[in-house]
């Protein structure tokens, strides 16, 4: 067993020391059975939310009503969640309410996916009531049950399906697939948040062209933010795609370009989005600089301006989308030669100009951008003295 799961085993035995059934379940059980790497160990247990507490010394309350309390162990923590039923799902999103139950089985019926709903024992003793190991073994994603109610009870599942897809390079079963095409109309109803979270992991997964497939072919596309008309830009990147991307920044910047947005219209398109304000400046940066190395504008200000980080984002974009640029070392070798990388860089300051007889203001900021584009351009060296001669001539 990997090492997560032997430091958590004294919190199984524990548990079943008090008289509770307690297991590892979720994608922990799932990825070791593929032989990949874990990053948190989930349990499931028959105990209530209060009887886990008084097991335990340390405990976090992280979503007690719905039966998750975090077990605080040497500086690890362990969501632990009662075996649960959840029944309503009224808005599509969230079930009205969750019913704690004693049977495992109950538990794992809830699950979205026969591979995510998978326990295990302390002992490494898999317990598999939907043919989960046959899935992983077929790398295939199936619901668990009907996938018609499955995917209409939350219709987030069909944004996971494509995801897991992706992550893990597996295919959808076909019935799962086409439960996904009659139900992606309610992906509507959820926080575009989750969907955000969901679509990005399918693009910094293994294989997206595998996800993005069924996101095209089921018309998944047109409940997402922005993207209702873009089929045929979508559909040609399942084949530009041979790997997942490297960065959430490389994820959008690839989607704005594909869909034809100019770095002005970045913002709106991410807003609907709900994108961090961060991420927006960042994409907007980044399709600035895929537009001038399209426009063939290269220059050493506009090298300055986009930035190492920025500069292989687009050099990233333009290789998938072939776009014809110069390669990525050509264009940083350019980068490296800039005198200097950032304002900060820049020997003159405003303080150093107001000392000089500069009134502080605008034409005070003007002034430095204009030494600044000297310096960058190569016109004027980085020296003080150059720089408040120059100033003072103006
Ligand atoms: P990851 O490696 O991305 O964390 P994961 O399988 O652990 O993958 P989580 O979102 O952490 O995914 O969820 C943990 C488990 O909870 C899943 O394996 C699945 O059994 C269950 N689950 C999560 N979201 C849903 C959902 N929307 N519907 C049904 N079951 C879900
Ligand atoms: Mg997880």
């Amino acid at each position: 067993l990997p090492t997560e799961f032997v430091a958590a085993t004294p919190i199984l035995e524990t548990i079943e020391a008090a008289g509770y059934e307690a297991y590892f379940v979720g994608g922990s059980v799932r990825d070791t059975l593929l032989g990949l790497p874990i990053h948190d160990v989930d349990i499931a247990t028959s105990a209530y939310p209060q009887e886990v507490k008084q097991l335990f010394k340390k405990t976090v309350d992280t979503g007690i009503e719905h039966g998750t309390v975090m077990i605080l162990d040497h500086g690890t923590g362990y969501e632990t969640t009662t075996f649960r039923t959840e029944t309503g799902y009224q808005d599509y999103r969230r079930p009205d309410s969750v019913t704690f139950v004693r049977s495992l089985r109950e538990d794992l019926k809830r699950r979205d996916f026969t591979i995510n709903a998978l326990a295990m024992t302390h002992d490494g003793e898999i317990i598999d009531y939907f043919n989960g190991l046959g899935d992983l073994k077929a790398k295939r994603i199936k619901a668990v049950g009907n996938p018609e109610e499955r995917f209409h009870e939350d219709a987030l599942r069909t944004m996971r399906a494509i995801r897991f897809a992706s992550q893990l390079d597996f295919t959808i079963d076909p019935q799962t697939v086409a439960a996904i095409q009659h139900h992606g109309n309610l992906l509507t109803k959820i926080a575009v948040e989750r969907i955000h979270v969901e679509f990005v992991k399918l693009f910094l997964g293994k294989h997206p062209a595998n996800g993005l497939t069924t996101f095209v072919e089921t018309g998944l596309y047109q409940y997402c933010p922005g993207l209702a008309t873009a089929r045929e830009a979508l559909a040609q990147l399942i084949s530009a795609l041979q790997h997942g991307l490297s960065s959430e920044t490389t994820v959008w910047t690839l989607i704005a370009s594909a869909v034809g947005l100019t770095n002005r219209q970045v913002g709106s398109f991410l807003k609907q989005w709900k994108s961090a304000n961060q991420l927006i400046s960042d994409v907007a940066a980044a399709v600035r600089f895929l537009e001038a190395l399209q426009a063939g504008e290269v220059t050493n200000w506009v090298l300055y301006q986009a930035g190492a980080a920025h500069i292989k984002t687009a050099a990233e974009v333009a290789n998938i989308l072939q776009i014809d640029t110069p390669s990525l070392s050509q264009l940083l070798d350019q980068y490296e030669t800039l005198t200097i990388k950032s304002k900060q860089d820049l020997a003159i300051s405003g303080q150093d100009l107001i000392k000089a007889g500069v009134a502080p203001g605008p034409k005070l900021g003007q002034l430095l951008t204009k030494l600044e584009r000297e310096v960058v351009a190569g016109t004027l060296d980085n020296d003080l003295g150059q720089l408040l001669n120059q100033a003072l001539k103006d």
